[in-house]
């Protein structure tokens, strides 16, 4: 009898070893959260190829895109949450629709982004809910009276097709109307599965994380992905509170999830993995806000603190979509505005209106040229880039100048690691391209 009892227990204990090594081996499978890709072409094609729906759980299901879209199902219909990017929604609709072709009875848009808006359209039926927080509704406002601005802002950065205006603000505009807008919490139920909806402030001021606690899981937008955050975008964007992310954090690591599903990127699994993952996130984004104000308060500008602040290696999240300078500029900014003490940047003149003058000065543009020219090889493109922006304010077709300048981008690019930088620098790269086809 005793005997037996051992061999019972022993045979339980291994079981158990062996159930806890197939999680852990399951959690590590899904938690290899996906850097962002490094270039922008890439990153608008991520899942371009993907043949069906990548299912997460027995009723979760993504379609991989530059904005994931998911497909939640239940047995009285479906939720979509977040639509992906106009021209990626199509492909999104095909694979979620191959899994279930059941009503769409509630769309929940994460925030008013267009990655997350553009495919609406082509899911909303004539009785579907679409839900967002209350702020989306400005925050739409906020890009249709800028659409102008952004329409040429978010192609370049993204290497798209510059759309026209009216597109770009009937994709992305005020045109979106959402039949529930709510302010810190919401929720429903759907055929037995509750989805409780909370307002998570971050990338955007209208940012919301979908909780359905039948599947552990939150749905986490872009308050969290494979860089560190896009604080600040060069593409332009009003303040992203640094301490908004970490309160909204904050918010989800409270709900204690088995699954973080964010839009962009994969799935994470396994409430140890994410803890680790989102705290990690969270500390990296605090580190560097208070290094970021300690440095204002101690007077220092803004340029010595872009240089200064780097994260301590534990919390080296990446910077292949966001980047820590930007955010240390951007955090500087959104608390302080762009003045600098320096009375010379109170008034309209900008500094490149005496470049010409300095120009002349150094003996004209061959001399300032032959300085970029020694600038880049010895490796310094931002210099270069400097220089040879004061010879094009003097003559704005020298093709010496733009031929040096076209270098120190190539050169740039060959050095950089970050989407968005890379999209600018293509951007420009094409810009000086096109100067210099032109025949003086
Ligand atoms: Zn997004």
């Amino acid at each position: 009898m005793k005997m037996c009892k051992m061999k019972h227990s022993k045979y339980w204990l291994c079981l158990v070893v062996i159930v806890s090594l197939l999680l852990v081996e399951s959690a590590k499978g899904h938690s290899r959260q996906t850097q962002m890709p490094e270039n922008p072409i890439t990153l608008v094609r991520e899942g371009a190829d993907q043949k069906e729906a990548l299912k997460i759980n027995e009723a979760i299901y993504q379609a991989i895109g530059f904005g994931n879209t998911f497909l939640v199902t239940t047995s009285e219909g479906n939720v979509i949450i977040d639509t992906s990017i106009a021209n990626r929604a199509p492909q999104h609709v095909k694979l979620l629709k191959a899994v279930s072709s059941a009503p769409v009875k509630y769309i929940i848009l994460t925030h008013g982004h267009g990655d997350h808006t553009g495919g609406i359209a082509l899911w909303k039926e004539p009785d579907t809910k679409i839900i967002a927080q209350k702020n989306f509704a400005e925050f739409l406002h906020y890009q249709t009276r800028l659409a102008g601005f952004f329409a040429l802002r978010n192609s370049a950065q993204f290497s798209l097709p510059r759309p026209a205006v009216s597109e770009w603000a009937g994709n992305y505009g005020a045109k979106i109307q959402a039949n529930v807008l709510f302010d810190d919490k919401y929720e429903f139920t759907l055929g037995g599965v509750k989805f409780e909806i909370f307002h998570t402030p971050g990338e955007t001021p209208d940012h919301l994380t979908v909780w359905i606690p039948k599947y552990q899981a939150a749905f986490t937008g872009d308050n969290f992905y494979g860089s560190f955050p896009n604080i600040y975008t060069l593409r332009g964007t009003q303040p992203r509170w640094a301490l908004d992310y970490t309160n909204s954090l904050n918010k989800v690591l409270a709900l204690k999830p088995e699954l973080v599903i964010p839009s962009h990127g994969r799935a994470i699994a396994g409430n140890a993995e994410i803890t680790r993952q989102l705290a990690r996130y969270r500390d990296a984004i605090q580190y560097v806000h208070d290094e970021t104000v300690k440095g204002m308060n101690a007077g220092k500008d803004v340029f010595t603190l872009m240089n200064e602040i780097k994260l301590p290696p534990a919390l080296n999240i990446g910077e292949s979509y966001g980047k820590l300078s930007w955010s240390v500029r951007g955090i500087y900014e959104g608390y302080a505005g762009y003045f600098d003490l320096n009375p010379a940047t109170m008034y309209e003149k900008p500094a490149s209106s005496v470049h010409a003058d300095v120009v002349k000065l150094a003996g004209g543009a061959e001399a300032v040229i032959k300085l970029a020219q020694d600038k880049l090889a010895a490796g310094d493109g931002i210099g270069t880039l400097h220089l040879t922006d004061m010879v094009l304010t003097a003559e704005p077709t020298n093709r010496k100048a733009l031929e040096t300048r076209l270098k120190a981008l190539e050169l740039l690019v060959s050095k950089c690691s970050n989407t968005n930088e890379r999209g600018w620098l293509d951007y420009s790269i094409s810009e000086a391209k096109k100067k210099l086809a032109v025949k003086n």
